[in-house]
């Protein structure tokens, strides 16, 4: 990009979900039409992204135990989804299929008829599960689960095509896109901190009067970077950068062993347990696939060279070394089939195996970060997806605009806070620790 001095009115880093969402509903909102720039380190058309949100497809549930809250707010996307043909395009509703060991089942169920919500879930017990969708899961890894939650209202979205197609709307209705690499919030000030912008790595300064960092997993990388000594910017606990495996299987032809992919749910199970987090499965007719997702969480844990602290960032280099996958990744991804379908259907015939790893920010509570930054005036962070944040494209910036203008609920402000407390669940656990380090003798043996 060419170097120039750009007054703006609103600033906004990263075109994932955060960013597009955001720059979609800050054109859409009423009053004059605000001068909007959504920057990116990649075109949002480019063949390779790094961003979390840029996926083959993603998993489109309202099933939230962690508050009633969160259902809502998966429930209003979820309608968009359907309706909005902005989105609607790229939604399949070809329900979930959750086997749980925990009562996330039961309470994600409470939730929504608490709520007064239309559910759609109904909860199975084991043997009873085993024989629905003609017994496909039937052989499944059921060691440690005590129930199935099966909902027939979730299903999944394309999301490059979903994403691109936000993006390209905000366009069209007047964001500026612009593809550079910030290397560094500008700052001015000397007792109370104001962000005025950013300066790439060509040395190009972007001045706005308010910024809006929706850089994922890159976020507090970016923040020490630009403060180094300035721990009042840092995100010190508050976030946490994350890797996850992410495998897509095509078949051949007849590889699906008679199974029509069109008739499947996705699936999440819970083994096998004592290895991580979770695993998934989300059928992909389009490409006669199987997305997985395996269940190793990991940070990447690095010493900052200008404050010599330690910091989980994605690795370095420009697309983040997200297609390196080293054999115990690549293992612990298809241990997903194994875990969902069992080991005879899993070993379905496979024309194509692609792996990547994903990076998301995550937060200590699991809720997302929406606010103001308690550091500097004109500075906002908008992401922490936490590795549910897909889902709310059609809705999360609206909620990020009213942040921006101070109309935010207060119960949405409490959870989305920059400062938080951290209860329930998860408090007095220690966050970091909770994620494996993603060190090669770790990751390679
Ligand atoms: C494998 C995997 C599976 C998931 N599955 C689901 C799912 O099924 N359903 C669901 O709801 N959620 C899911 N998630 C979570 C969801 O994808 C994320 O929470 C969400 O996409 C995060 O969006 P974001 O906008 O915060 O960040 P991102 O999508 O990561 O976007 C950040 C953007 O910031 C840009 N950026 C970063 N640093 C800079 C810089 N210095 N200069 C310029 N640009 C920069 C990046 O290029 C990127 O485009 C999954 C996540 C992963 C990793």
């Amino acid at each position: 990009m060419s170097s120039s001095t750009n007054k703006t009115t609103y600033l906004i880093v990263g075109s994932g979900v955060f960013g597009a969402s955001t720059a979609l509903h800050l054109v859409k909102s009423s009053g004059p039409l605000p001068k909007v720039i959504l920057l990116d380190r990649d075109h949002f058309s480019a063949p390779r992204r790094v961003a979390a949100s840029w996926d083959w497809n993603k998993v489109i549930r309202s099933d939230y135990a962690s508050s009633p809250l969160s259902t809502k707010l998966a429930l209003e996307a979820q309608q968009l989804w359907r309706t909005d043909p902005l989105f609607s395009p790229y939604y399949h509703e070809c329900g979930s299929y959750w086997a749980s060991h925990s009562d996330f089942r039961d309470v994600a169920d409470r939730n929504m008829k608490e709520g007064g919500m239309e559910t759609g879930g109904k909860v199975y017990a084991v043997d009873e599960a085993r024989l629905l969708y003609k017994g496909v899961f039937k052989d499944g890894n059921y060691s440690q689960v005590n129930g199935v939650l099966v909902n027939t209202k979730s299903g999944y979205a394309e999301a490059k095509e979903a994403l691109e197609a936000t993006i390209e709307e905000a366009v069209r209705l007047g964001v500026t896109y612009l593809t550079g690499e910030v290397a560094s919030l500008l700052f001015e000030g000397d007792d109370r901190l104001r962000c005025s912008g950013v300066r790439l790595d060509d040395g190009t300064a972007i001045e706005a009067d308010k910024v809006i960092l929706s850089t994922g997993a890159y976020t507090a990388k970016l923040l020490m970077d630009s403060a180094p000594h300035n721990p009042e910017i840092h995100a010190g606990d508050r976030i946490l950068a994350v890797g996850v495996t992410e495998g897509l299987s095509v078949l051949t032809p007849e590889g699906a062993k008679g199974v029509r992919m069109e008739e499947l749910p996705v699936a999440v199970n819970d083994n096998p347990r004592g290895k991580g987090f979770e695993v998934g499965c989300q059928p992909f007719p389009k490409l006669n696939s199987f997305k997985y997702w395996g269940n190793m969480l990991f940070r990447n844990t690095i010493t900052h060279p200008l404050t010599g602290i330690a910091i989980s960032a994605p690795p370095a280099g420009p697309d983040y070394s997200q297609y390196v996958v080293t054999p115990v990744l690549e293992r612990d991804v298809l241990s997903a089939p194994r875990s969902i379908f069992g080991p005879g259907m899993a070993e379905y015939s496979v024309k194509e195996q692609i792996f990547r790893v994903c990076w998301d920010a995550v937060t200590p509570t699991r809720d997302f970060v929406i606010a103001p930054h308690s550091g500097a005036d004109g500075l906002f962070i908008a992401t922490c997806g936490s590795f549910h944040g897909f889902k709310f494209l059609p809705v999360i910036g609206k909620y990020v605009v009213e942040m921006l203008s101070g109309e935010l609920d207060p119960a949405l402000q409490q959870k989305w806070a920059w400062d938080r407390e951290v209860t329930g669940d998860y408090g007095g656990k220690d966050f970091i620790a909770e994620y494996r380090s993603f060190v090669p003798e770790v990751m390679s043996t």
